[in-house]
């Protein structure tokens, strides 16, 4: 079996992050993703608020520049999914593509886009359902399109659309927008956006591709039928912390609680990112994680595997 200090679980900014500190601390460190490296702001077309780059930055360029960082300093990295994680005197990962060991071990696994949970979502997802607007809203050009959520996300995604989309509707649950108030401004003064207030998406119909939305008015109990070529979900993440629930303590909502030093309940488990509980969900923020990681790791290791847990989660 393959032997590593570290094991980083996760590929975007925190977890490069990480590589390429414990990596140029000099440990013996595997990167594990199950997709493609770079993590969720591969889907960014420009990331405005990361420091250093006053023009802003693909999200695609940012990812690969961390990737070729940190392979520089010696990070392996491996494409495969963590399935499960054992403790024996060292720390056995099993994978898709294979099994490895590690003293110490860094989930930066990040979120995934939560669902809508209606019926005909599942099914037309890829046919008029969307996750990802900078993907798909391209394949929308002049065409009537439709944004569930009132976050970041999704006035970012809807202000985007209006540069493909003949008109782009923003259906809401409440009355007031989540996202910041800059996002706001720039989404109010914009005439090819039209908010529905107080609605929510109670079912997807189309027979093969999207054709209309059920809605409903939560506070009327009105339905009423949208006809839409698309619908782009953005109504939040959820954590990946499926596959580490019986190995480190969790909150309600499934993310990974750490203490400062991004220790997490187990011992010589560290979680960076996303992942962990009260994160900014910043890629600024998520490098910052990888580093207090990468060096609460080294610190474990040095002392021989004492410390490095969290007493009071
Ligand atoms: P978010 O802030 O959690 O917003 C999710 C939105 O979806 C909320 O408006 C929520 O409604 C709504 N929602 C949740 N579940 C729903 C459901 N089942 N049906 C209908 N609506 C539902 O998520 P996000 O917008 O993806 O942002 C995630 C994080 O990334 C945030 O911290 C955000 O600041 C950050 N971010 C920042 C930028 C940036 O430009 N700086 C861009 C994107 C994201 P309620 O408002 O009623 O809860």
């Amino acid at each position: 079996m393959a032997k590593y200090e570290v094991i980083i679980i996760g590929g975007g900014p925190a977890g490069l992050t990480a590589g390429l500190y414990t990596s140029r601390a000099g440990l013996k460190s595997l990167l594990v993703e199950r997709g493609i490296v770079g993590g969720q702001i591969i889907n960014a077309t420009l990331v405005e608020n990361y420091p250093g780059f006053p023009q802003g930055i693909s999200g695609v360029e940012l990812g690969s520049l961390m990737h070729q960082q940190a392979v520089k300093y010696g990070l392996e990295v491996v494409t495969a999914e963590v399935t499960d994680i054992s403790q024996g005197q060292l720390y056995s990962i099993s994978s898709t593509e294979g099994d490895f060991e590690a003293s110490a071990i860094i989930i930066a696994a990040g979120s995934e886009y939560r669902k809508l949970e209606v019926p005909g979502e599942e099914r037309l997802a890829g046919h008029g359902v969307s996750y990802c607007a900078t993907c798909d809203g391209f394949f929308f050009r002049d065409q009537e399109v439709t944004v569930v959520g009132g976050g970041d996300t999704a006035i970012t995604d809807a202000l985007e659309l209006t540069r493909h989309a003949k008109k782009v509707y923003v259906i809401h649950r409440r009355d007031q927008l989540r996202a910041g108030q800059v996002l706001q401004q720039r989404a109010f003064a914009e005439p090819k956006l039209e908010f529905i207030w107080s609605t929510v998406v109670e079912e997807v119909l189309g027979d093969k591709i999207l054709e209309e939305l059920k809605l409903r008015n939560v506070k009327t109990g009105q339905h009423s039928i949208l006809k839409v070529a698309a619908v782009f979900v953005a109504v939040g993440l959820m954590p990946n912390s499926r596959s580490f629930f019986n190995v480190v303590d969790l909150d309600d909502a499934g993310y990974i609680i750490t203490d400062e030093s991004m220790a997490t309940s187990a011992p010589g488990i560290f979680a960076a990112g996303d992942i962990r509980r009260n994160s900014p969900r910043q890629v600024a923020a998520a490098v910052g994680d990888g580093v207090t990681a990468a060096k609460s790791a080294f610190k474990y290791i040095q002392e021989g595997g004492n410390g490095a847990r969290i007493t009071s989660p």
